[in-house]
């Protein structure tokens, strides 16, 4: 069994040992997830033909108590004009989307450190995962969505049996609705908790294995809140650190023209 992880608050300083369910800090800040070794090659589990081959770089006790399989995606190759482009099909997980990688790791910590009923707010894809693991799990579950969300995913997350809150306006309002919910249940937050950056960064690894323990030069990652570039810098950063790799691959975050917040910031 490994030591307790422990979480730190930028903004703060403060430290909390990761064995009991937080989302934030005491003083409003966002929490990181203190930087790990990593793992070697050797210590990847081979048979296992989903994300868990690397449970040795993630900072659970034990072994994980829900999985669907999630992981360990296809990486193919096509031509782009002239140039070879290898597309990583992340749409290969269980519910559909890459948020699986981080709902699981996620989930696995908050079931080890005890949660109990939990809440989410989600345009779409984060709240589709989050109820199917919390119904995999057992564990009572509300998504927040935005009235306007897309039929397909709504219909999703209500035959997961999650309850579902559709919310007017914008969304921001959504996530207000969630924020005004922590005290009911606990807000298991892809946005704000650091285990679901644990997660994410297993795509960092795969990439890695699949390319023969190579990594490529560019990555180009659609990015809404950044939760999954934000995996790939945790993951190349952890097989840098291992010695494992000797050089990064630039990351770039590409936003849809019609919701690009952070190109315009
Ligand atoms: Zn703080």
């Amino acid at each position: 069994m490994r030591e307790i992880a422990r979480f730190q608050c930028p903004a703060c300083g403060t430290a909390y040992p990761a064995d009991r369910p937080i989302w934030r800090c005491d003083c409003g800040g966002h929490l990181n997830l203190e930087l790990e070794l990593g793992l070697r090659r050797a210590d990847i589990d081979a048979a296992d033909a989903s994300l868990w081959r690397y449970r040795a770089a993630l900072a659970l006790k034990a072994p994980p108590r829900v999985t669907l399989g999630e992981g360990w995606t296809p990486l193919v190759t096509r031509h782009w004009g002239d140039v070879a482009v290898q597309f990583k099909l992340e749409s290969q997980m269980p519910t559909g989307s890459f948020k699986d990688r981080g709902t699981a790791v996620m989930l696995n910590h908050l079931l080890e450190v005890g949660v109990g009923p939990i809440h989410e707010d989600s345009s779409g894809n984060a709240g589709s995962s989050i109820a199917t693991y919390a119904a995999a799990a057992g564990l009572r579950c509300r998504i927040y969505v935005p009235a306007a969300a897309p039929r397909g995913k709504i219909v999703q997350i209500a035959a997961s049996g999650a309850e579902l809150r559709t919310i007017p306006g914008t969304r921001q309002a959504v996530t207000e609705a969630a924020l005004a919910a922590v005290g009911e249940s606990f807000y298991a937050s892809h946005n704000w908790h650091p285990f679901f950056i644990e997660g994410t960064k297993t795509l960092a690894y795969e990439l890695w294995e699949q390319l023969g323990f190579a990594v490529p030069d560019n990555i180009l990652v659609p990015t809404g809140y950044g939760s999954n570039i934000l995996g790939l810098d945790r993951g190349f950063d952890e097989l840098t650190r291992r010695g494992e790799i000797s050089r990064r691959p630039r990351l770039f975050a590409v936003q849809a023209e019609n919701c690009a917040a952070l190109a315009a910031a």
